[in-house]
């Protein structure tokens, strides 16, 4: 029986090396206040509601049909420049390209993608952080992992209608916004271990020639550093997992990817995810109001009409 997709993801990038682990000497992150569309006509082109939180119908033949859309679809011509949504830090910039077995199977990707990880300030109830998610981007990114930005910053371009450089989808931007830090054990990616173990077995050891399978739901599953999550069977087995994904393609090589960083995942995973239109807004709105409390009311000016709200209120 073939390992489920969750778990065969989830061993293939052990024999690649881990991403550098980030030392003291990281440049400070700029807190994210205040969030920007990532690209201009942003609202134009989500031609609607953009797709969030929508189901893929069953008939539609995709390898996620069945699934529901994480993001936000925007529907914009190739070449559109792409921005930070906020400051952050980039935390993967790569290409996972679509592609075709021997066996004439499709294995679709996202093209070149690019995560920055937001630090919030404030936060956002019990939310500190978020990650955005910019996929199906052109070639010739203009940012790589561990680059701090700012807000507005140009990070790529929206990739050419179906072109090998976006994964051969129409050209549009997917951007989603994930709660949490980058480095997470989503709560996604724990509920499919759970089921995928009870359906098969986990793998019990990584290492050798044998692999071998024990039949037993997981017990607990906790993240050992920033890559690898440590899984406890309920029969005291314990091995240690990815939690990195990336292409699958045998042409380049599998791109270290955090598991939770997928455009598909069951009803429960739509709860992970923010949609992207009405949280900036929301977020912006509240930054004006807290402007307003803070700044003092202007002296009595009866000469001065037409003096408006401050539209020229900073926002960093
Ligand atoms: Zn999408």
């Amino acid at each position: 029986m073939p390992l489920p997709v969750s778990i065969v993801a989830a061993l293939l990038p052990l024999s690649l090396p881990a991403p550098p682990e980030a030392g003291p000497r990281e440049p400070p992150l700029p807190p994210a206040t205040t969030f920007e569309w990532p690209c201009d006509d942003y609202r134009r082109g989500l031609r609607g509601a953009g797709n969030f939180g929508v189901k893929v119908g069953e008939r539609s033949g995709a390898p996620f049909a069945g699934t529901w859309h994480l993001a936000e679809d925007v529907w914009l011509p190739g070449g559109t420049e792409v921005r930070a949504a906020a400051n952050g830090r980039v935390r993967y910039a790569d290409f996972s390209p679509t592609w075709t077995d021997d066996a004439g199977r499709k294995h679709w990707n996202l093209g070149h993608v690019v995560v920055i990880e937001h630090a919030l300030s404030p936060p956002d109830g019990d939310r500190t952080h978020v990650c955005s998610v910019y996929v199906h981007l052109a070639a010739g990114l203009r940012v790589s992992a561990g680059d701090v930005v700012r807000r507005g910053a140009p990070i790529g371009a929206v990739g050419a209608d179906r072109s090998e450089e976006n994964g051969e989808y129409p050209a549009h931007l997917h951007f989603g916004l994930h709660v949490g830090p980058y480095f997470q054990l989503a709560p996604s990616w724990r509920r499919e271990l759970a089921r995928d173990a009870l359906e098969v077995g986990l793998p019990a050891s990584d290492r050798g020639p044998t692999m071998r399978l024990v039949r037993s739901p997981v017990a607990e599953v906790t993240l050992r550093d920033r890559t690898t999550a440590e899984v406890r069977l309920e029969d005291g087995t314990v091995s240690v997992m990815s939690t990195l994904v990336g292409s699958t393609s045998p042409g380049h090589r599998p791109a270290d990817i955090v598991h939770w960083c997928r455009g598909y995942g069951d009803r429960e995973t739509v709860d992970e995810w923010l949609r992207p239109s009405e949280w900036i807004e929301r977020r912006r709105r509240a930054f004006d109001d807290r402007v307003r409390a803070t700044t003092p009311a202007p002296p009595p000016a009866p000469s001065a009409p037409g003096a408006g709200r401050g539209s020229g209120s900073r926002r960093s």
